[in-house]
């Protein structure tokens, strides 16, 4: 069911007009991974090769990210990989504001679908998307926590490419992927004890 759902929302990103960026598209990238995956990474939008492949992070920028899943022992496959926009914005340009607001309700629901443990935002536009008021600069690394779920902030991974300084940054922030994981994980295993300690006093309360 879900996974049909998930499905069913990438054929409507597929045909999304939207917004202006459906003109000028080869196609639209509106995602890929495990529907039930604990981690999803949120980029900013798609450029000329995942244009022209319909898949998301498949560039020279992907290849890095893919070194990066690989160094805390993650699979593509058991993850969810997606972005701000779906469509690229062209000559990679930023993606404009009403453009973000356009496509909003796409990764919204994307998250709703698949309820990820731990969201790893990459560069400034992800971060910008759950927490607007912060800078890259000062929370790249950073592991936080709101509303159940786990963020970590990185650099889009695109930037180690433009600024080799920034590859071991990168890389070292990326290290507190799994820090972050085992932690969510440890949280809903206690939530889920909790429960289940109330549910038989709840049952007893029933009997007597
Ligand atoms: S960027 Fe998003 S809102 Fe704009 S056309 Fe593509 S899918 Fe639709």
């Amino acid at each position: 069911m879900k996974v049909s759902e998930l499905e069913d929302l990438h054929g409507q990103i597929a045909t999304c007009p939207a917004c202006d960026l459906c003109k000028s598209r080869t196609h639209a990238v509106p995602g890929e991974g495990a529907a039930n995956a604990e981690v999803m990474l949120v980029g900013e939008g798609p450029g000329f090769h995942e244009d022209q492949q319909a898949r998301p992070f498949v560039g020279p920028a992907g290849h890095f990210l893919d070194e990066l899943l690989s160094s805390v022992g993650l699979r593509r496959s058991e993850v969810y990989i997606t972005n701000v926009v779906k469509c690229r914005p062209p000559q990679n340009r930023d993606p404009l504001p009403a453009e973000i607001e356009a496509c909003r309700r796409h990764l919204e629901r994307q998250i709703d679908l698949i309820k990820p443990r731990l969201i790893v935002t990459l560069g400034r536009y992800s971060l910008a998307w759950f927490f607007p008021k912060d800078s890259i600069s000062k929370v790249h690394g950073h592991l936080r926590q709101r509303d159940g779920r786990y963020f970590v902030h990185m650099y889009h991974p695109a930037a180690a490419l433009h600024a080799g300084n920034l590859r071991s940054v990168i890389m070292e922030d990326f290290l507190k992927v799994p820090v972050a994981l085992a932690q969510a994980r440890e949280a809903s295993q206690t939530a889920a004890a909790a429960t289940a300690a109330v549910e038989p006093a709840a049952e007893q309360m029933r009997l007597f």
